[in-house]
């Protein structure tokens, strides 16, 4: 705390949120994709597959998941690999990016089965190893803290700082770089820059650029030059304040692809998408595998099948406002369900 007793939007975010997953039960609160149906996590697992198999290296891969939550979508993953690729689940190394010990406790559970795996847990993505990677993250850029600033007047901004509860603004003299302030910003516009989020995916395109791989984000977000104040706090599936009773909800902000995408490419990585989650995952095959697992279940089971066809991919559900980036090493093919649109903006 500072002696004014404000807090730095992101430093409150980063502790409000430190609290909440190092204590709370997060899916009590929301349900992540993963949680709503294991075809999310065998699509996946397809796309994996196949960007494996185009990286053409025969020695160990390292699987990695930043923010696995309940350890739902990796333990899918690896389900499909050892069934479909066995040659190429015997040479994953599997990392999980976690800070919270109960939720790496979750995960260890949730992986039990694959005990054959060297399965690791790391507190940085900064200290992942230099080899070939593939980098998965599934709604795990959207915890991380952001700034908000305030154009106040022409060539005057000001930033956000939570006080008693509330957010107050203190003038700014130096704004950080960031590409969100190479837009135009109407005075009395909100922008939000998520420098932790920022990092992350500079040092995945670095990674997969120096030592080969692909890296897949997955979150909601945007993808136009929109400005706004996005943070919002989940408790008990309700939206709360995000200002009182830190630490008890789950601090969010949208991300701004366009910001991610203009970083890895500036590392020299290729980019692909921004694509939407319903086309990202109709083009996996969505539907071929709600048909293929509704063929061998009761009535009831169809129905939930189908339900989690809509939650995932429909416009009016996840389907539009979740948006999928892969960001890979410049040599690789395109990756699946990419090659049809280089890029969607909307
Ligand atoms: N990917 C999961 C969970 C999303 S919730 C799913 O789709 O279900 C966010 C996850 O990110 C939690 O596991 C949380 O503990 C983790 N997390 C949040 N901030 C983090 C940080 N700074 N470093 C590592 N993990 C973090």
């Amino acid at each position: 705390m500072s002696d004014d007793q404000s807090l730095r939007l992101d430093r409150f975010m980063a502790a409000a949120n430190s609290a909440y997953y190092a204590n709370k039960d997060p899916f009590s609160d929301f349900i992540t994709a993963p949680e709503i149906s294991q075809m999310f996590g065998e699509l996946i697992a397809a796309w994996v597959i196949v960007v494996m198999r185009s990286m053409d290296y025969q020695e160990r891969i390292t699987l990695i998941e930043a923010g696995p939550g309940c350890g739902t979508l990796m333990a899918d993953i690896l389900r499909v690999m050892r069934k479909a690729a066995p040659d190429l689940y015997a040479r994953c190394a599997v990392l999980l990016v976690e800070t919270s010990p109960r939720l790496r406790e979750i995960q260890k559970q949730a992986l039990a089965d694959y005990g054959s795996l060297s399965i690791q847990w790391l507190d940085l993505i900064e200290n992942i190893p230099k080899t070939p990677i593939v980098f998965l993250a599934n709604e795990f850029l959207d915890a991380l803290p952001i700034r908000q600033f305030v154009h106040v007047e022409q060539d005057k901004w000001a930033e956000h700082y939570v006080y008693h509860h509330d957010v107050m603004q203190k003038p700014i003299e130096q704004l950080p770089k960031a590409p969100a302030f190479k837009r135009p910003i109407p005075i009395g516009g909100i922008v939000e820059v998520c420098e932790a989020g920022q990092q992350v995916v500079q040092y995945i395109a670095q990674s997969v650029c120096h030592h080969g791989g692909a890296a897949l984000f997955i979150d909601y977000g945007y993808t136009t030059a929109v400005w706004g104040d996005s943070l919002q706090a989940i408790a008990g599936k309700q939206k709360v304040s995000p200002f009182v009773n830190a630490g008890e909800a789950d601090l969010t902000a949208h991300i701004d692809f366009g910001a991610l995408k203009e970083i890895a490419a500036d590392v020299g990585a290729a980019v692909y998408g921004i694509q939407t989650q319903g086309e990202f995952l109709r083009q996996l095959g969505l539907i071929l595998r709600a048909n293929s697992l509704a063929a061998r279940t009761t009535k009831e089971q169809r129905q939930e099948i189908y339900d989690a066809v809509y939650r995932l991919s429909d416009p009016k559900e996840m389907g539009e406002l979740f948006k999928v980036m892969a960001v890979c090493h410049p040599k690789l093919s395109v990756p699946p369900a990419f090659e049809l649109k280089k890029e969607t903006i909307l």
